[in-house]
């Protein structure tokens, strides 16, 4: 199938599994997660309709930047994040999802101040306790949100997470529970907290009916990647 049929496929899903859950389809996010594309694929993609592209890698992104591929969409930075890498990402990119750690977000607020912006971020959770897996573990979930709720350059839109491969179901649920216990108890912030990211090409039916408001697709839009290239 051709990229533009993908594009349809996946919308016409999402809005299938949103209304099975009763959901407005419009409320939903396609992130395209465009790893390994080249320029020329990614601007098909946005000019096949794709509002907004993922990427997990900041060489990658970086390249793709300065070819201006992204041109008339919004990008989401998706991937691990060294703090080391922080420069070329911040102010960059419309949301950062893959906040995990106090050092991360401290870095991050350092170089917002510094360009006189406010970053929106995710904070990732590492839902099911996985051993090396990135991701910020439950537990330490309410006071990475307080403390990113009470910097100044940082913007805490909401939730992120990869969840193991098959376990989807009941780890979408939690995020859901997690979604919405944040956002009560960061009553200053509850209206910026809106999104709810999870969800991916083997998954994001499933995330749809339990309440994602983003998906990040990437192999059922594209095709499958080499193995060398996994999905994390
Ligand atoms: C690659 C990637 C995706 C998309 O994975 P697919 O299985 O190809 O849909 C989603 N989220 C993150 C963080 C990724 O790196």
């Amino acid at each position: 199938m051709s990229l533009e049929e993908n594009i349809l496929q996946v919308r016409q899903n999402i809005a299938l599994a949103a209304r099975e859950a009763g959901r407005d389809p419009g409320e939903i996010t396609l992130c395209a997660a465009t790893k390994i594309q080249s320029d020329a694929v990614i601007r098909a993609a946005i000019a096949a309709g794709i509002t907004v592209c993922g990427e997990n890698r900041v060489q990658e992104m970086t390249a793709h930047l300065d070819a201006d591929a992204y041109a008339g969409a919004e990008l989401h930075f998706i991937g691990h994040l060294q703090t080391n890498k922080v420069r070329h990402v911040v102010g960059r990119v419309e949301l950062i999802e893959s906040v995990d750690s106090p050092r991360l977000l401290e870095a991050i607020e350092r170089q917002a101040a510094g360009l006189d912006i406010v970053q929106d971020i995710l904070l990732e959770v590492n839902v099911a306790g996985e051993e090396r897996k990135s991701g910020v573990e439950p537990k330490e979930l309410e006071s990475l949100a307080q403390l990113a709720s009470e910097l100044p350059h940082v913007r805490l839109r909401g939730l992120m997470t990869v969840p193991p491969v098959g376990g989807g179901h009941q780890f979408f649920q939690k995020m859901r529970q997690f979604f919405v216990d944040i956002k009560r108890k960061m009553p200053h912030n509850e209206n910026d907290i809106d999104c709810l990211s999870m969800g991916m090409s083997g998954d994001y039916m499933e995330a749809v009916r339990e309440g994602a408001t983003q998906v990040r697709v990437g192999s059922a839009l594209f095709g499958a990647r080499p193995p060398r290239h996994p999905p994390i």
